[in-house]
């Protein structure tokens, strides 16, 4: 049977951050992912730089050979109105592409890898979890995404009770008619929000690929609601008339709307699989990866005692990096109300800049996170 220190289910953002930090401290690790990469995961492809540099990303050297597009600006608004530019004069963000991106991350992390294994058990034995049957370690990390399976382990109601984000999107190749088409300018992505501020529609040009997509609170008529976002933009003139037609859909948790057991005896959850995304943004990606290095840390200072409350400080690190949780301001207002604010903030140029993105998209407000050397 392998025997690993730590077992890391699910090689996204979180599970290559967690495995790469427990690596570097000299622990042996295998990270087991149903998939094989690269693979592609539905994502606009949105970073703050703050991720690039908790991760080390060497920009020059990651974008020799991979889309890096720089962002500089925002053209915002509501659906159906008409948008405020907002320019920086400089990168406040970048887009990447999943496949590219989470290759990257998890070739360099250092860990064996176990790709195209899907997840089926986890059981104690011989004072460890056995995986498959087959595969022991001394702490279990569940990194699988919003279905993570050991979230399940750990109590989990993985597509019932749980209040989800639904989203669908497309990403795909423009041709050159449909480059020439486009007016999407690639360093200024477009965001639309719906009027009862319960989701948003993004248009995003990473080199010569468009994103779409739609993401709301509700899954309540999504289908309907991406067709008249995409009828809108088409309408404005703003991506091809021939867009592909199949949008591929996925759901995940936001940040203290349907919070998750996230420590049990040997296992942390991570990432998605912890419900960790941020509320006003859905940016996922950044807490999955501070989520990663947190748990690791958490690891290395349990030095082998992976009991349950050696592991709870972990949560604790949680709520001190993202706050306590629970429903905003926004959430608490009426419907009616929420539509009449939406309509006057979202053409404000001052409430945009500062609130809408500085706040809620880019988290100006939050350096990038200070680890222990
Ligand atoms: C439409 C959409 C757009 C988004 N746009 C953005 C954005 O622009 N910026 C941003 O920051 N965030 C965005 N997000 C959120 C972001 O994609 C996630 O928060 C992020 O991918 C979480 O990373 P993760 O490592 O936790 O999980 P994932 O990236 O989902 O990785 C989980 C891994 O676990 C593996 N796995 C799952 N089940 C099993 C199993 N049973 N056995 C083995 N392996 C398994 C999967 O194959 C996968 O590789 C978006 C989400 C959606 C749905």
């Amino acid at each position: 049977m392998d025997r690993y220190d730590v077992l890391i289910v699910g090689g996204g953002p979180a599970g290559s951050s967690c495995a790469r930090r427990l690596v570097q401290q000299g622990l042996s690790v295998a990270v087991l992912d149903k998939a094989r990469f690269p693979r592609d995961k539905v994502c606009a492809g949105w970073v703050t730089p703050a991720v690039m540099e908790t991760l080390e990303v060497d920009l020059a050297d990651y974008g020799r050979t991979r889309t890096l597009q720089p962002i500089t600006g925002f053209l915002s608004g509501a659906i159906g109105g008409v948008p405020v530019r907002t320019d920086y004069g400089r990168t406040v963000s970048y887009g990447i592409r999943r496949c590219e991106f989470d290759q990257y991350l998890l070739q360099r992390a250092g860990a064996e890898l176990r790709l195209g294994e899907r997840f089926e058990s986890m059981e104690r034995g011989d004072g460890a979890w056995i995986v498959n049957g087959r595969t022991a370690a001394s702490l279990v990390v569940g990194a699988g995404g919003h279905f993570c399976p050991v979230a399940r382990e750990l109590g989990a109601r993985l597509g019932s009770s749980e209040s989800v984000v639904a989203a669908k999107e497309i990403e795909f190749p423009m041709d050159a008619a449909q480059r020439r088409s486009c007016r999407v300018e690639p360093q200024v992505p477009e965001l639309y929000f719906c009027k009862d501020l319960m989701g948003y529609g993004w248009c995003f040009r990473k080199g010569d690929y468009l994103n779409i997509g739609l993401g709301r609170e509700d899954n309540h008529k999504l289908s309907e609601r991406l067709q008249a976002f995409c009828a809108y933009l088409a309408g404005r003139g703003r991506i091809p008339a021939d867009i592909p037609a199949r949008f591929h859909g996925h759901a995940y948790l936001l940040y203290g709307h349907a919070p998750r057991e996230v420590v049990g005896d040997a296992v942390l959850l991570v990432g998605d699989a912890a419900g960790l995304a941020y509320p006003q943004s859905g940016e996922g990606i950044r807490p999955a990866v501070e989520s990663g290095l947190l748990a690791a840390d958490t690891i290395v200072a349990a030095a082998g005692d992976f009991r349950r409350e050696r592991l709870a400080s972990y949560r604790e690190e949680l709520v001190r990096r993202f706050g306590a949780g629970g429903a905003g301001a926004a959430d608490r207002l009426p419907v009616g109300l929420r539509t009449f604010l939406a309509g006057r903030l979202l053409t404000n140029r001052w409430f945009t800049r500062h609130v809408v993105l500085d706040r809620w998209f880019l988290h100006r407000s939050q350096p990038a996170l200070a680890l222990r050397p």
